[in-house]
């Protein structure tokens, strides 16, 4: 496994390592041979998140006995100082530690970074939890470039890292990712299979890591086979040749910049639809000829597209700010309900 420093923290990642989110379909026992593997490879990076349900405490008791060995990071979606402070301390307890490496401040858009770094906000707890000891470095996850251009622009002496989606579709960031690490700012890609939507693991991963703007990615990982397909992945890294280059090309064009990357942020939907589901399902029967098994599956579902009431809470909520209604009625289209 390669390692790559994170900026001014110092630490020492794996270049690939490892996104929290799907452990939340894991299950404990599960969770525990999964950092097995991330142990075995030198998978040393690994982050989840306040919000990942499930995820932190089954991380927190899969590495009972070995926290040392992992950089863990954490996030939390708190904008004020007393929120923040309650997500710390229930971190540390999921994640049955006394020390977290990187606690991030969870998805920060462009309207709420005044709040957080202002007087009362999220920031001056994580800077008194530092203090404390109880984190060792304060990061940021964001989705929008304009966001990350405001952070790095004003803000790049109050936080040592940054996460931001990087990958073949999406490398909208690439240019202040690069200003952000001129500065000495630990850059993480997160959402490098697109949510999903990509299905060459080893071409996604080699695109993040000739990008020359990314330290690590987090792929999601939630089960050992995901984690040895990663891993064997980043074992074989080389440069991208022309035939990918113009792969990845081909994928940016048949992908387009309006795609789903599964993060949830659009829940819950008033009527109950699983937003995600649904597009991937379509995608499924678009796609790749899996018509039938699709179809079943949406049949399964409680509540269809179809079910939409167009009430557009779930479009506020996207940080990709996609027209979820049209999509769905797009959906709607395929399964014809
Ligand atoms: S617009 Fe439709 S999909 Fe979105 S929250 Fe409202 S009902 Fe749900
Ligand atoms: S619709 Fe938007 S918020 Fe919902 S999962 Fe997809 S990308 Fe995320």
């Amino acid at each position: 496994m390669k390692y790559a420093t994170l900026g001014k923290t110092g630490l020492k990642a794996a270049v690939v390592s490892f996104g929290g989110i799907p452990i939340q379909r894991a299950d404990a026992a599960n969770t525990v041979a999964v950092v097995d593997k991330l142990e075995e490879y030198g998978m040393n990076y690994i982050d989840t998140a306040r919000g990942y349900t499930v995820s932190e405490e089954y991380l927190g008791a899969a590495l009972e006995g070995r926290r040392d060995k992992f950089i863990l990071a954490t996030k939390a979606m708190s904008r004020d100082y007393a929120g923040m402070c309650k997500d710390i301390e229930t971190s540390l307890k999921n994640l049955r530690t006394d020390y977290i490496d990187v606690y991030q401040i969870h998805n920060l858009p462009e309207k709420d970074i005044e709040k957080v770094f202002g007087p009362g906000g999220a920031y001056e707890a994580l800077v008194e939890a530092k203090a404390a000891g109880k984190i060792g470095h304060i990061g940021i996850t964001c989705h929008s470039a304009d966001a990350m251009k405001i952070l790095v622009e004003q803000y790049a002496d109050r936080f040592e890292t940054i996460m931001f989606p990087y990958n073949i579709v999406e490398d909208q960031g690439r240019e202040i990712l690069a200003q952000a690490r001129e500065k000495g700012i630990g850059t993480i890609a997160m959402k490098p299979m697109a949510g999903g939507n990509l299905d060459d693991w080893n071409l996604a991963l080699r695109y993040i890591a000739a990008s020359g703007v990314i330290d690590i990615s987090i792929p999601g990982m939630g089960s050992v086979e995901e984690v040895i397909r990663n891993a064997e992945a980043a074992e074989g890294f080389s440069p991208l040749t022309e035939e990918e280059l113009e792969r990845c090309q081909a994928i940016r064009k048949e992908l387009g910049t309006q795609f789903c990357r599964r993060c949830g942020y659009c829940a819950p939907c008033s009527t109950g639809i699983d937003i995600p589901s649904t597009f991937t399902l379509a995608n499924y029967a678009r796609k790749y000829g899996l018509g039938d098994w699709a179809r079943a599956r949406y049949e399964a579902m409680q509540y269809h597209a179809g079910s939409c009431v167009q009430c557009g809470a779930c479009e506020r909520r996207c940080p990709y700010n996609l027209p979820i209604r049209d999509m769905l009625a797009g959906v709607a289209q395929v399964f014809g309900y």
